[in-house]
Formats: structure tokens, sequence, C-alpha cells
């Protein structure tokens, strides 16, 4: 690496600010003083979100606000750009940004850490982008639990039954973790609502479907304790199908699945993977043929010595497994412990010393299923039940960043347990102008627009 001279501090540019991003910049500030390096952070969120939570902010269980680190307040001897980084040459050190607001521009850089993660990854099906929604978000986490309490509303107050069928069937699709755990969560706080709040509905007027194209859900445990957490959710009365595709959604919504069953289904959620950031293919970064960043086990982008990745996009080298090839998987067990060592790595390259190999042997998984549910397998310890959703909790609060979040998170978590569970849909965030528009362009006349998922949400 070409290290400047004292009198010139590089700028280290940090492209995503989510786990890598936001672990790795914290390092950094923490371990270089200001004369020593600038670190600028771009994303296009003015937060990092952290994903494990989001089940639990659709639940209920946490609020969304919880599951969020706000980038400007961790990072406060960094310079936190809000925009996306938009293409990269990496030969020039320079990055094209576009804010949030204004005209693009180019940001020139010594040091570059390539942090972008993922993104959903979607077949060309039919009806699938104009009816589904992903789940790798707080807005998507939020918007779901509004769509889904809507969907009780509209069905508690008509007498149509096709109407009503049509909003209590929810299909998902995908079982990985992202999808079960926002599945079982989901269809948890509805039967808990539906059971306390809606006296003309039951939990057996709902209709929750997760389709899954392979032989299994949970590829992150052992097939038995996929196999267990399959009879749990049919136990619930919820519809587990497995080798099974998705193959269209018509206009008025009827799913239709491989197996050759068709249904009305108001709710669509895709969780079938992720694809690495579309970013680096406007990069000059080398990639593998999956598009990820190859990279060396330092975490070292292949064929540099100042470009670093690591997390979802990253293609870092398994050195833990005898088995040529092998990958890290992308997941945040990983995302934290390479933004630990990529930055260790930083500081000791600037400080003319070696960097060292990333080496982290995978622990295992835990996963929520609802309130008091769950499934993990930690060093091959398999718990399920009571013990896994506490490990889950213990685990993910001892994870989430800065006390300020841990300390949030469980005054939720205790608050919920002495009070019931919160099921308020704040329908009206999903359209919050509807009602001044409606006012300023009736123009005092009284023109009452028909109701939207929005107006029966609040009608609650
Ligand atoms: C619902 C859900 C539940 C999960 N649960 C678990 C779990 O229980 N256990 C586990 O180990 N893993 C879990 N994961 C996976 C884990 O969250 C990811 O592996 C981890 O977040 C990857 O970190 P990352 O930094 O690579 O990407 P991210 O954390 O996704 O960060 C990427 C950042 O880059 C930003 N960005 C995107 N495009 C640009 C651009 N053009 N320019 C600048 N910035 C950009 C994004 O806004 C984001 O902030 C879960 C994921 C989801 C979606």
């Amino acid at each position: 690496m070409s290290r400047p001279g004292p009198e010139s501090r590089p700028v280290v540019l940090v492209v995503g600010g989510g786990y890598v991003g936001l672990y790795t910049a914290l390092r950094l500030q923490k371990k270089l003083s200001r004369g020593r390096a600038e670190i600028v952070v771009v994303d296009p969120q003015p937060h990092m979100t952290y994903q494990p939570f989001l089940p639990e902010a659709a639940a209920g269980s946490v609020e969304p606000r919880h599951v969020v680190v706000p980038l400007r307040r961790t990072l406060n001897r960094c310079r936190v750009v809000t925009g996306a980084v938009a293409s990269l040459s990496h030969a020039e050190r320079r990055a094209r940004v576009v804010p949030a607001e204004g005209a693009p521009y180019e940001l020139s850089y010594d040091v570059l850490v390539m942090a972008a993660g993922s993104v959903a990854r979607t077949l060309p099906i039919p009806g699938l982008a104009e009816h589904g929604i992903g789940f790798k978000t707080v807005g998507e986490a939020i918007y779901l639990r509004n769509h889904v309490l809507a969907r009780l509303d509209a069905a508690a107050s008509t007498d149509d039954p096709a109407v009503r069928t049509r909003a209590l069937t929810f299909t998902f699709v995908g079982g990985g973790y992202a999808g079960i755990e926002a599945f079982a969560e989901l269809e948890d706080m509805a039967r808990y609502a539906v059971e306390h709040y809606y006296p003309r509905l039951s939990a057996g007027d709902m209709r929750w479907v997760l389709v899954e194209a392979t032989g299994r859900i949970l590829p992150e445990v052992d097939l038995d304790m996929a196999a267990w957490t399959v009879k749990q959710l049919t136990a619930r009365g919820m519809d587990v199908r497995l080798n099974t595709r998705l193959e269209s959604v018509s206009d008025d919504g009827v799913v239709r699945l491989s197996d050759g069953d068709e249904f009305a289904s108001e709710t669509l959620v895709w969780t079938a993977g992720t694809k690495p950031n579309p970013l680096l293919a406007a990069s000059d970064l080398p990639l593998d043929e999956r598009g990820r960043v190859r990279c060396e086990p330092t975490l070292q982008v292949s064929g540099t010595e100042d470009a670093w990745a690591a997390g979802d996009l990253a293609a870092v080298p398994d050195i833990t497994k005898d088995q040529p090839g092998a990958t890290t998987a992308p997941n945040a067990q990983h995302a934290v412990r390479q933004a630990k060592q990529l930055a260790d790595n930083i500081v000791a390259v600037l400080s003319g010393r070696e960097p060292r190999a990333y080496r982290h042997e995978y622990a295992g998984s835990v996963a929520s299923l609802g309130l008091h549910q769950g499934v993990a397998q930690v060093y091959g310890v398999k718990l399920k039940g009571w013990p896994a959703w506490f490990m889950h909790r213990t685990y993910h609060v001892s994870r989430v960043p800065t006390f300020n979040r841990k300390a949030r998170v469980v005054a939720d978590w205790t608050l919920a347990s002495v009070f019931r569970r919160e099921v308020i849909a704040l329908g009206q965030l999903q359209d919050p102008r509807r009602e001044f528009v409606t006012a300023a362009s009736s123009g005092g006349t009284r023109q009452m627009p028909a109701p939207t998922e929005a107006d029966r949400a609040q009608a609650r």
C-alpha cells in the first residue's frame, strides 16, 4: 500500500454504513486519531440497520427506532455522507457519489472499504415485482406490520367471504432464517391480535403459506432441526410447502404455485435469497462467478493493497475449512468479526505492519419463531422452544451496536412483558400527506375519497 507521508492524511472511504461499514468505521475512529486519517462513510440511509431484529420489529416486540443505529451520532469522528456510491474506479481512487439531494460528484480517496452488502435476489416471475415486497429494511418490516394488521381490520369489517379470505391469506417465499423468522413472528403477532381484539375473527380464519423451492428450510441448522421447525409451524396451522416454487401472481393478486395450487392473497413477501450489491458491477474491482468481490484471507481485495471488502458482498476464503474454494457465509456473525479484523489490518498497514488473515469457525445459528419460541444450533448444541428463543434474545442484544440501543431493546422487551403486546397499525404512515392533499384539492367542498388501506388501518 502506498503510505502517504506524515504531512498528508489518507482518506479512508467506507462504502456502506451497515454491519461491516459501521463496525469498521467505529474501530477506525477509535484506533486512528483525526490527524492520521480522514474516515468518510457513505450510505443512502442515515442509520445502520440491525437486520436480525427486523422480525421482532415487525411483530411489535421492539420499537422500529431501536433496531437502527444513527450513523452521525455513533461515528462522531467520521464524515458521514448520506447518499449512494453509484460507480467506482479504484485504479483512479475515485468514487461517484449521488447525494440524497443535489448533483452527483466525484470523491477521491486513498483507502477503500467496500461494505455495500447485498440486495434481494429476485427471479423474473410474472407479477412478483408488482405485488411482492422484500424483508431487508426497517421500512419493509414496518410496512408489513401495518399491512398485516390492516388486513385483519379489513377482514373483520366485511361479511364478504371472498374479501375476507383474500385479506387473511399471507404468502411468504423463501425458507432461510430471514424468511422463517419473518413468517413465524408476523403470524404470532397476528394470532395474538385476532385472539385479543378481533371477536369476529378466529386464528383458523387466517392462512399462512410458506413456499420453499428446495426440500428443506433453514440450511444453517441440521436437517433434524429444520424438520422440527416445519413440524412446529405446521402444528400452529401454518402451511409449509417444500419443493414448491412461486410460478406467477395475477393482476388481481391470485398466487399460482408449481404444485398446481392457486389462491388469492393480498400479502406476498419475497425472502428467497440475496445477491451482492449491483454497485460492484459498476466498479473495477475483481468479481467471482457469483458477482462477489474476490478477497484474500486478509480481507484485501485480490490484486490490490489498499482496497478491502467484507460482509455479504465479499468472497472471503474460509481458511477454517479444509476445502479449496470455500468462502465464508453471508451472515452477521462473519460480518461483525470481519469488520474488526479489517479495521485492525488497515491500522496495521498504515503503521507499516503486516495484515493478518481472517479466521473464524462458524459457531451456528439462532432463530426466533415468535414469542417464547425458537430454534438454535450453536457449537453443536441443539436447542428448541423457549431456551432457543432466550438464546436468540441474549445473543442479539449482546451484538446490537451501542449501549444506548441495547438498553432500549431490553426496555422494550420488559415493557412488553408487563403490558400487553402492541398491535396498533399506524397505517397513516404509509401515506401521510393524503388527508392534507385531499383537503387542499377539494377546495372546501365535501368530497370524500374512497377508503385506502391507510384509512382502514387508522379506523381501528
Ligand atoms: C431479516 C434479516 C434477518 C437476519 N438475521 C440474521 C441472524 O439472525 N443472524 C445472522 O448472522 N445474520 C442475519 N441476517 C444477515 C445479516 O444481517 C447480514 O449478513 C449482514 O447485515 C451483512 O452485513 P453487510 O455489512 O455486508 O451488509 P448490510 O448490513 O446490509 O449493510 C450494507 C449497507 O450498505 C448500504 N448501501 C447499499 N447500497 C449502497 C451504495 N450504492 N452506496 C453506499 N452504501 C450502500 C446499505 O444502505 C447498508 O447500510 C439477517 C438478515 C435479514 C435481512
